[in-house]
């Protein structure tokens, strides 16, 4: 779950449902308590953070400590919370590896993340039809040790387009001309958070002749999205993922067994 940047009422309401309803939160650091004050008082609120100088628990322990908790309970909501988006820079990959090795069902709730946080108190805007029509979003630090300039190479670059149709052919066509390979995953999510959202998992050579997408989509191009790149896995998830959140709308949260 992201918290947001930091000002409690910048979670989203989603968010805060859940985390009214959870018995075991596990935080970073960076969350501030009144957000924190929004979980039950019988819920266990376990801060894992490791901020300098103080005893923190390795990204191991952390996954460790998720898998066992999700195995102990026996109807939980077990709530990982971190600040911003989970999926921006908050190690979300290795923790997501470790729920699905252990076949532990999740869902991933976003939060608004620092850059349009940040943005906002500027008073700039990312993106300016007249004058920015990408926005990097990029870190100084990495575990490589990698430079900025190796950092930024697209074929370790997430490209995320907005607004990708409805001629994906033509947009396929673009991203391969700037030096994508037609085997690069991506994934396509029409109407994501909505009720009705659909995520397909294909490659830019099939991306070029899928049709039947519906909009709004948001297209992700890069290796981050290999993980489901068998359709029938693909759709496996997306349903699950549907199902999950439906199930909160009505204070349940089922840990769903192993999939495939
Ligand atoms: N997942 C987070 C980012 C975690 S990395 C997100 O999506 O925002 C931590 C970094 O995020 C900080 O070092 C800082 O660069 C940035 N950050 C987080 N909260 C911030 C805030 N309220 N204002 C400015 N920068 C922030």
């Amino acid at each position: 779950m992201g918290a947001g940047p930091g000002a409690a009422d910048l979670l989203t309401l989603r968010a805060a449902t859940v985390l009214r309803a959870a018995q075991i939160v596990l935080h970073d650091d960076l969350v501030p308590q009144e957000i924190l004050d929004l979980c039950p008082a019988s819920a266990q609120v376990i801060n894992v953070g490791k901020r300098c100088g103080r005893h923190g628990r390795s990204q191991e322990q952390i996954n460790a400590l998720m898998v066992w908790h999700a195995r102990e309970a026996e109807s939980p909501t077990i709530v990982r919370l971190k600040s911003g988006d989970p999926a921006v820079f908050g190690r979300l990959g290795e923790e997501l590896d470790a729920l699905r090795r252990a076949g532990v069902e999740f869902e991933i709730i976003p939060g608004v993340t620092a850059a349009s946080a940040a943005a906002a108190s500027a008073k700039i805007t990312l993106t300016d039809r007249r004058a920015a029509s990408s926005l990097v979003v990029v870190t100084a630090h990495n575990c490589r040790n990698a430079s900025l300039s190796q950092t930024v190479e697209p074929a370790r670059s997430t490209y995320a387009l907005y607004m990708p149709g409805p001629d994906y052919s033509k947009t396929v066509q673009g991203l391969l001309e700037s030096g994508h390979e037609p085997k690069t995953p991506c994934a396509v999510v029409s109407n994501a958070g909505r009720a009705n959202e659909e995520v397909r998992y294909l490659t830019l050579h099939e991306l070029k002749s899928a049709n039947g997408i519906s909009a709004p989509a948001v297209l992700i191009v890069g290796e981050v999205a290999a993980e489901h790149l068998s359709r029938e896995d693909g759709d496996l998830l997306s349903k699950v993922s549907s199902e999950a959140r439906n199930s909160y709308l009505h204070d349940r949260f089922p840990i769903y067994p192993v999939l495939g």
